[in-house]
């Protein structure tokens, strides 16, 4: 034990960890560029200090979905090339503009703000065009590339633009060997070929996230994209675990126990009375719950370690608190209760809460919310050269 108290909850974010990630994961598209994906608040882990450590560690892009966080990393002075993506009607393309940041385009609409934006601020913007190569989500179709790439090149040829980019997304990445995968790099090489063939002359073609730089090879182009593999977290358990690729987990969620306390058997627990006890034995109060983003469908399955023992939520977790039944154990109250981590002190991994939850490792780490302080730390870990 240590003589200050622990927090009641708070989320550990190692930073060592991260950088390794980076490198690990350049090691594995060792000819592309690399793009830190921090969006959503870098996934919970903190956006600032991720982009931060992994321009340490040899990322010379990030990238963000909205506009405004690409504005905030630029506002807390984070260099290198940024890039955003999700835009909607009315910008703030001229901010993006005036701060060099990479703006992306994925049809008419946008080209024609991002033009009359870079014409008020006096100054070039730098595009990035994106295609529908399968995803059906943004992007351009390809039946209407060649008016986006006509009007691309006559704003380039105004001086209002600048075509950084060719750019691309896959819908299945994380189920090795789904055709989708193939058909996709087949449409992206063609998009790419017509644009080409007319005259665009990008620095960066990319398409590749996690799944795509971790198991797809000629899918890594001039710069991969990683976001959660950059964290520690594996894509899906389909392709592997994190260990299986040398990642290691940047997130840990622990608590303080708020109560420990003996109950009787038959004794009703949390809302709903959806656990009772089976037999007199003591119960530890966690005290976290959906208001910190602990997922709700996780009551009476989420793992948590105390004392060196996995736990389960017992019924209801609620907005605030959940209990789990110690079995008679009898840590002090304030005692560490550990729900994930990296997993190898033996805790539950944001897998484990994955499953136990009906999601992916993605949300749970990215639900943290802001009532959970991260706490940044720098461990050094065998393996890790830092
Ligand atoms: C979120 C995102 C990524 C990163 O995806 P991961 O699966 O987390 O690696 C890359 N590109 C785009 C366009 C994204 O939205």
């Amino acid at each position: 034990m240590t003589d200050t108290a622990l927090p009641r909850v708070r989320a550990e974010i190692d930073l060592a960890a991260l950088r390794a990630n980076v490198r690990t994961l350049r090691a594995h598209a060792p000819t592309a560029a690399f793009m830190a994906v921090v969006k959503a608040d870098g996934y919970g882990h903190g956006m600032i200090p991720c982009a931060r450590a992994a321009l340490e560690a040899g990322a010379t892009w990030v990238g963000t979905a909205t506009p405004e966080e690409a504005l905030a990393l630029r506002a807390a002075g984070v260099g290198g090339r940024v890039m955003c993506w999700l835009w909607t009607p009315g910008g703030p393309w001229r901010e993006a503009v005036e701060a060099d940041v990479d703006v992306s385009v994925s049809g008419m609409w946008a080209l024609r703000e991002v033009t009359a934006a870079a014409r008020a601020a006096g100054r070039t913007a730098r595009v990035q065009l994106k295609a529908d190569t399968g995803l059906g989500r943004n992007g351009c179709m390809p039946e209407d590339w060649p008016e986006l790439i006509a009007a691309a090149l006559r704003a380039e040829a105004d001086g209002l633009v600048k075509v950084t980019g060719l750019w691309s997304h896959f819908a299945c990445a994380d189920e090795p060997g789904h055709p989708s995968i193939k058909s996709q790099l087949d449409v992206f090489r063609e998009m790419l070929a017509y644009a080409e063939g007319e005259g665009v002359r990008a620095e960066v073609r990319h398409i590749a996230n996690s799944p795509a730089t971790l198991t797809v090879p000629e899918a890594h182009f001039d710069l991969v994209r990683p976001g959660i593999a950059m964290y520690g977290v594996s894509p899906s358990p389909e392709i592997g675990t994190p260990q299986d690729f040398g990642l290691r987990p940047v997130m840990t969620v622990a608590a303080a126990l708020a109560s420990v306390k003996h109950a009787p058997a038959d004794h009703g627990v949390s809302y709903g009375h959806h656990y009772t006890t089976p037999v007199a034995t003591t119960l530890g109060l966690v005290p976290a719950g959906y208001g910190d983003g602990i997922p709700r469908h996780a009551s009476g399955s989420g793992p948590v370690l105390v004392s060196g023992k996995w736990r389960t939520a017992a019924g209801r977790i609620a907005m605030d608190q959940f209990v789990v039944d110690l079995g008679g154990d009898e840590p002090e109250v304030g005692a560490e209760a550990v729900l994930f981590g990296a997993g190898d002190r033996g805790e539950p991994t944001a897998e484990d809460w994955a499953r136990a939850a009906g999601t992916i490792a993605y949300e749970i780490v990215t639900r943290i919310g802001s009532r959970v302080p991260r706490v940044y730390v720098d461990e050094r870990h065998s393996g890790s050269d830092d």
